[in-house]
């Protein structure tokens, strides 16, 4: 099927209140001019060179949303038009964040990710390192950033409740979470595979790349 016809097909299953990031990593140009094509706009890259050079191409109305991990010394480059980061899992990250924020006269939008996964490759904040961000005064100095929820990626397995567990565990810190940042209303978690055991579970965003795109060729 075709790119449209997935896009389509998907946003019509997914619940008011659950928006979708269509991920676009490794995908060309072309494809995503056909999602875009449908009225869609928000899209969601891993690596911030391959972000810049298709932000630099494509229509300015896109909302680019970073989901991979984030190296600091690359802020710079997508600070001017980055709309979401996903994958804040660091104090010093979210301080040069800020620092780069600050340039450009603005204030961007950021996800603390959370480790839920039982993979060790996962990154992520677990409980306790996100409330001592949370509380440390140098959290709360600020300016340029706006923390709006929490994200995280479950194990990936074919054991469904296992899937289910840790999705309800990141979406119990995100209520507690609440407590002290009143103001998140993000809870970003879902793929391809397990995004509706996610929105069963209470996300608010879910990341589509293959079942839109269709599977990636990394070669
Ligand atoms: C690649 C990626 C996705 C999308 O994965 P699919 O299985 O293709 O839907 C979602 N989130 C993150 C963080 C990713 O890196």
């Amino acid at each position: 099927m075709s790119i449209e016809t997935n896009l389509k097909n998907i946003i019509q299953t997914l619940p008011i209140g659950v928006g979708l990031v269509a991920v676009s990593k490794t995908k060309t140009n072309k494809s995503i001019l056909e999602a875009y094509s449908t009225g869609h706009r928000v899209f969601g890259e891993n690596k911030i060179q391959e972000m810049v050079q298709k932000w630099e191409i494509l229509p300015k109305d896109i909302q680019w949303h970073m989901i991979g991990h984030v190296q600091r010394n690359k802020v710079k480059y997508m600070a001017q038009f980055v709309s979401l980061i996903h994958g804040v899992d660091s104090l010093k990250l979210l301080k040069e964040i800020n620092k780069q924020a600050k340039k450009h006269n603005r204030v961007i939008d950021c996800l603390f990710q959370v480790h839920i996964a039982e993979e060790d490759t996962k990154f992520g904040l677990d409980k306790t390192e996100l409330k001592d961000i949370i509380h440390s005064e140098e959290f709360q100095q600020l300016g340029n950033i706006k923390i709006v929820g929490l994200m995280g990626m479950a194990t990936f397995t074919s054991d469904t409740s296992k899937v289910e567990r840790e999705f309800k565990h990141l979406k119990s810190i995100f209520d507690t979470s609440k407590v002290s940042l009143p103001n998140i209303s993000v809870l970003s978690m879902g793929m391809s595979g397990d995004y509706q055991i996610a929105i069963k579970e209470g996300s608010t965003m879910v990341r589509l790349g293959s079942s839109i795109f269709g599977t990636r060729n990394y070669s």
